[in-house]
C-alpha cells in the first residue's frame, strides 16, 4: 500500500486535487493498487482553521506519507497579513522540513496543443526540457532580510546565498539526470555581476569535469530567457538558482501552452513533494475553469518517481494525450474548433480514458 499526503490548499488548488484523486481512484480499480490519501490542510485554508500556514498536523502527515501532493496556496484574502505567517510560508518551510532541494520541472509539449502556445508551431515543436531548479537557498531563504527603517523611509533586504554543497548536490542531479536523456546540461546564473553566481559556475564547472560524456554550457540568465523563445530545442536539462528557475519555469511554460500543463516533482529528502508549477489563480478560483492536467501530471510522477509505477504513469500520460487528441481544453488551451469544458469533465475525460487492463 502506498501513503499520499494531500495537501490541497487554496483556491484552484482544491479544484485540481479533487480531479487527480479522481484519476487515481479509477487507475486504483483499473490496476488492482491500494493508496491510501490522508487529507491535511496547508495556506491560506490552514490559517483560517487553526490560525497558521503549516500546522504542526500537516508536516506529521507529511513525514509519516511515502509522498505529498500538494496543490497550491495563497490568495488576496491572505495578503496583508505578515509576511511570517503568509500562506506561502508553508510551501517554503515543507521543502525546507522534508529536505527537498532539487525541483524537476519537465517542459514538454503535447502535440495537439502545438497551436495553443502563443509561440509559432515550428518553434515550439518537439519541445523537450526539464528544468532543475534549486529549492532551498538563494534569495528565498538568505539572510540577512526584512525591511529596515532608514532615515527618510524604509529599506527592504534579501540576500542571494549558495554554498558550495548546496550548488554540488544540485549539480550532481542536473548531470546524472542529463545521462538519461540527451546529454547536455545549460547551468543559469548571472556571473558576470553576482558573485553567488561566480561561484555557482566554478562549482558547476568542476562537478562537470567527472561527467566527460555531458556537455555542460552556462548561460546568463538574461540571455537564458531569450534563448528560450528564440530556440527552445537548444535545450535538454537546465540546472538553475531558487530564483532564476522560478522565473525561467513559468516563461518555459508557456511553450506548452499554458502554466496550467506543467507538473513537477521536489526531492532530496526521504518523502518528495509533487505539485503543478502554478499558484492558487484566484482569478479564476471557484468557477471550474481551471486546468486540473499540472496536477494529474503531477500524481504520474508521484507514480513514477515515488512509487516505481511507470506504466500506470504512462497510462496517465497516454490518457491526457488521447483527450487532448480528441479536441477537449479547458479555457486556458482554447483554440478554434475545440471543446471547452470544465475542471470537473477534464477530470472525468482522463480518468474516463485510462487504460483498462
Ligand atoms: P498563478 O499561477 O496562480 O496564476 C497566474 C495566471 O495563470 C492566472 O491568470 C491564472 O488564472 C492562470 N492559471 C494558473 N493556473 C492555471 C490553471 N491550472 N488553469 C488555468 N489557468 C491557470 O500565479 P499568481 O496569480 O501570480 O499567484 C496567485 C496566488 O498563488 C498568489 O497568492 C501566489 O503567491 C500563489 N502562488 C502559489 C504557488 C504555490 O502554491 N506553489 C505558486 C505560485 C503562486
Amino acid at each position: 500500500m502506498h501513503e499520499i499526503a494531500l495537501l490541497p490548499g487554496d483556491g484552484i488548488g482544491q479544484e485540481v486535487a479533487k480531479e487527480a484523486i479522481k484519476v487515481l481512484e479509477v487507475l486504483s480499480q483499473r490496476r488492482g493498487l491500494t493508496f491510501e490519501v490522508k487529507e491535511a490542510l496547508v495556506g491560506g485554508a490552514a490559517i483560517d482553521a487553526v490560525g497558521e500556514p503549516l500546522p504542526e498536523k500537516t508536516l506529521k502527515v507529511c513525514q509519516e506519507s511515502d509522498a505529498v501532493l500538494f496543490g497550491a496556496i495563497g490568495g488576496p484574502k491572505w495578503e496583508a497579513l505578515d509576511y511570517s505567517i503568509r500562506p506561502e510560508r508553508a510551501i517554503l518551510g515543507l521543502r525546507q522540513k522534508l529536505g527537498l532541494y532539487a525541483n524537476l520541472r519537465p517542459v514538454k509539449l503535447f502535440p495537439p496543443l502545438i497551436e495553443a502556445s502563443p509561440l509559432k508551431p515550428e518553434v515550439v515543436k518537439d519541445t523537450d526540457i526539464l528544468v532543475i531548479r534549486e529549492l532551498l537557498g538563494d534569495l528565498y531563504f538568505g539572510k540577512p532580510r526584512g525591511v529596515e527603517a532608514i532615515p527618510g523611509g524604509k529599506r527592504g533586504i534579501n540576500t542571494m546565498t549558495y554554498t558550495t554543497e548546496e550548488i554540488r548536490r544540485i549539480a550532481v542531479v542536473a548531470f546524472e539526470i542529463a545521462k538519461k536523456r540527451r546529454r547536455k546540461v545549460t547551468s543559469v546564473d548571472k556571473a558576470n555581476v553576482l558573485e553567488a553566481s561566480e561561484l555557482w559556475r566554478e562549482v558547476v564547472s568542476e562537478v562537470g569535469k567527472g561527467y566527460p560524456e555531458i556537455q555542460l554550457l552556462h548561460l546568463y540568465v538574461d540571455n537564458c530567457a531569450m534563448q528560450l523563445i528564440r530556440d527552445p530545442h537548444q535545450f535538454d536539462v537546465i540546472v538553475t538558482g531558487n530564483m532564476f528557475g522560478d522565473i525561467l519555469s513559468d516563461e518555459a511554460a508557456m511553450l506548452t501552452g499554458s502554466i496550467g500543463m506543467l507538473p513537477s516533482a521536489s526531492l532530496g529528502g526521504k518523502v518528495a513533494l509533487y505539485e503543478p508549477i502554478h499558484g492558487s489563480a484566484p482569478d479564476i478560483a471557484g468557477q471550474n475553469k481551471a486546468n486540473p492536467i499540472a496536477m494529474i501530471l503531477s500524481l504520474a510522477m508521484m507514480l513514477r518517481h515515488s512509487f516505481d509505477l511507470s506504466r500506470e504513469a504512462e497510462g496517465i500520460e497516454e490518457a491526457i494525450l488521447s483527450v487532448l487528441g480528441k479536441g477537449y481544453r479547458t479555457e486556458d488551451i482554447r483554440q478554434d474548433g475545440t471543446k471547452i469544458v470544465g475542471t470537473s469533465q477534464m477530470g472525468d475525460l482522463i480518468a474516463g480514458h485510462l487504460p483498462r487492463a
